[in-house]
């Protein structure tokens, strides 16, 4: 069964990377799957995020990482995936997640939504948080992958620093 793991990942966290690494273990392939999100002002562009989460991947064997823009379901039918896997934080995320899961079911009977509980530590973390921190000074290394919090220091040294 192949999972398409969808999101904007704007940027890749350790939460994302922990649903991805969980769900790498019960599906036999996850494909991660960039989305632009119209509602919200990028920090990354698409093939950066792509990247970041490629190269912070490269040790598992059955992830894929890769991008599109249009429906999720469309996406799913092209790959021949069964189930599009969320990561579930906190009570507020879920009725938005269960509105979406229900909307995409209506759009295609051909495939699932699977949640994964998130990880306790991780329950409080978001893109925006870390993106937060970056902003104000602080560091993001306990929250995302280590090549991504270089490229979030570089980004606040161009464009922040004086
Ligand atoms: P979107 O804009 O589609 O919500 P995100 O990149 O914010 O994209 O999130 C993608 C998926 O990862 C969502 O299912 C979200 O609930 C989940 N997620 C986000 N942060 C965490 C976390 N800290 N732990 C577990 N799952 C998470």
């Amino acid at each position: 069964m192949i999972a398409i793991y969808p999101g904007s990942f704007d940027p890749i966290t350790l939460g994302h990377l922990d649903i991805i690494q969980r769900g790498g273990k019960l599906f036999e392939r996850v494909i991660v799957v960039v989305l632009p999100n119209p509602n919200k002002q990028p920090l990354f562009p698409i093939p950066k995020r792509v990247a970041q989460i490629r190269e912070c991947t490269s040790h598992l064997t059955n992830i894929e990482v890769d991008s599109f823009s249009g429906l999720t379901v469309e996406y799913a039918k092209l790959k021949r995936a069964g189930v599009l896997l969320r990561g579930l934080r906190v009570l507020s995320d879920f009725e938005g997640e269960l509105q979406m899961a229900h909307t995409n079911k209506m759009l295609w009977d051909g495939m699932e939504t699977v949640f994964l509980a998130t990880s306790n530590e991780y329950s409080f973390l978001s893109s925006s948080v870390v993106k937060e921190i970056a902003m104000f000074g602080g560091s993001v290394e306990l929250f995302v992958p280590e090549n991504v919090a270089v490229d979030i220091y570089a980004y606040i040294n161009k464009y922040f620093k004086k």
